[in-house]
């Protein structure tokens, strides 16, 4: 079967017309290659969605004016990549903000989960119009895709669940008679969306491109994954807290699964099962320094331990939950207490039990939690401590540890034989 790749490209690197061009340089480095390019929404367009769909929902009156603002955005990048707007895409962008016109013209009074997929996808939309306009204005031919009718989904927006047989089914179909024809090389489609039917987008949460990537190698037997960051790979700690942060040139799916659900958020915890079962490398690149080698992900577990990684998740707040007459917290109350959670869309980041205390670590969000804590007020006694930061360190020594935690009141321990991890004040 054809070999091919499949490249995504996030946000930042395609954060305007400057980006957009690097995006092409990087295509033309690798002119032999056919690939499958997936592209988030443009910079921060998609959080600009979800203040218009926010405004819209509270009834502001300013969704028009936030609607205008991505217009405008929008309409700069295009300016600078074209000295005419081409009129296919000049048509296709007017229809989609006509038709967002009309969507936010009446306050959203019920299923806002549903108006928040149809509404925020539309980044990733425009961005893959104006990317594969872009491109095919260079010279650089290329096919626009419609994720939405190819990464099929149940009806769960927001948090979208793959149905797996349709889409791989889908994305063959449409994809290996395209590329076999030899009309050309590229293909564009957009991360983070996807489609329960034809008239219902749905999206796969937040940072969901990387995933989306994952999900199209997957259905075609890729040879391998790139996604292309502001970083030089994956790194063994968030350099925007830690500039020091040395480059990890080859770790294991499963110290990459890992690192991603402890909170290392430069890849989605959910596009690295796809990539495992398939075995498909998946490399992390910098879009900076395109030549460079960066992170390989695969099966290979020998460089895994060399380097000790951390992750720190500031803003925590720790739960504790006891019975009110010293009883022990048992199975029942623990399965009470996990449905009380599930309730209210807590997630649980870590927790630790004793024999009539239960303590959780969650991601601050008033909100939400005082609704959580109202219900399990009912029955328990419930304290909390806040802020705190939650510290993941992977294949710990004793300096790492020595490090993160000195000078700080460390409030949980967990340790097993590779991590340990801190909830510290
Ligand atoms: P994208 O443009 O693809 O959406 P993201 O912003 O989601 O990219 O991910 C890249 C960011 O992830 C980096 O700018 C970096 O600050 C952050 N990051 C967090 N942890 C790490 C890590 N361990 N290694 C590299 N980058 C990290
Ligand atoms: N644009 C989406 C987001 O910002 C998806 C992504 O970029 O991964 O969440
Ligand atoms: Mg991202």
């Amino acid at each position: 079967m054809m070999a091919m790749k499949v490249f995504k490209f996030g946000g930042a690197s395609v954060k305007n017309a400057e980006s957009v061009r690097n995006v092409a340089s990087i295509l033309k480095m690798y002119e032999e290659s056919t690939i499958v390019v997936i592209i988030s929404a443009m910079g921060k367009m998609t959080n600009a969605f979800e203040g218009i769909w926010k405004s819209a929902l509270l009834r502001d009156k300013t969704a028009k004016e936030q609607l205008q603002a991505v217009q405008e955005f929008h309409g700069q990048i295009i300016s600078e990549l074209f000295e005419e707007t081409p009129r296919s895409l000049a048509s296709q962008l007017e229809a989609i903000y006509n038709e967002l016109e009309d969507r936010i013209k009446n306050p959203i009074t019920a299923k806002p989960n549903y108006f928040y997929d149809q509404i925020v996808s539309n980044g990733e939309i425009i961005s893959t119009l104006i990317v594969s306009a872009y491109l095919q204005h260079i010279g650089v031919s290329n096919r626009w895709i419609d994720a939405r009718k190819l990464v099929k989904t149940d009806y769960n927006y927001r948090e979208a669940k793959v149905d797996w047989n349709k889409t791989r089914a889908q994305i063959k179909a449409e994809l290996l008679p395209y590329f076999e024809s030899g009309e050309s090389r590229i293909a564009v489609s957009q991360g983070f969306i996807g489609g329960a039917d034809h008239l219902n987008t749905t999206t796969l949460g937040r940072e969901g491109s990387d995933y989306s990537a994952a999900i199209f190698a997957y259905s075609l037997d890729a040879e391998q994954v790139s996604i292309w960051k502001d970083v030089p790979g994956v790194l063994n700690a968030d350099p925007r807290q830690y500039p020091n942060a040395e480059l990890l040139s080859n770790i294991s799916y499963k110290e990459a699964v890992e690192l991603a659900y402890y909170g290392a958020s430069v890849i989605h915890p959910k596009t690295i099962q796809p990539l495992q079962n398939k075995n498909i490398p998946l490399w992390v690149k910098s879009f900076v320094e395109p030549e460079k080698s960066g992170t390989l992900i695969d099966n290979n577990t020998a460089a895994d331990s060399l380097i000790p990684s951390f992750i720190v998740k500031q803003n925590q707040r720790l739960i504790s939950i006891a019975t009110r007459d010293f009883a022990f917290i048992v199975e029942d109350n623990l399965s009470d207490i996990f449905h009380h959670f599930a309730n209210h869309g807590v997630k649980i980041n870590i927790m630790q039990n004793s024999a009539i205390n239960f303590s959780v670590g969650v991601d601050e969000d008033e909100q939400k939690l005082e609704g959580l804590l109202n219900d399990l007020s009912n029955q328990y006694e419930v304290r909390y401590n806040t802020p705190l930061d939650l510290v993941t360190i992977r294949h710990f020594t004793p300096e790492i540890v020595d490090e993160l935690t000195k000078n700080r009141n460390i409030i949980v321990e967990q340790r097993t034989r590779n991590t340990v991890r801190f909830l510290i004040r």
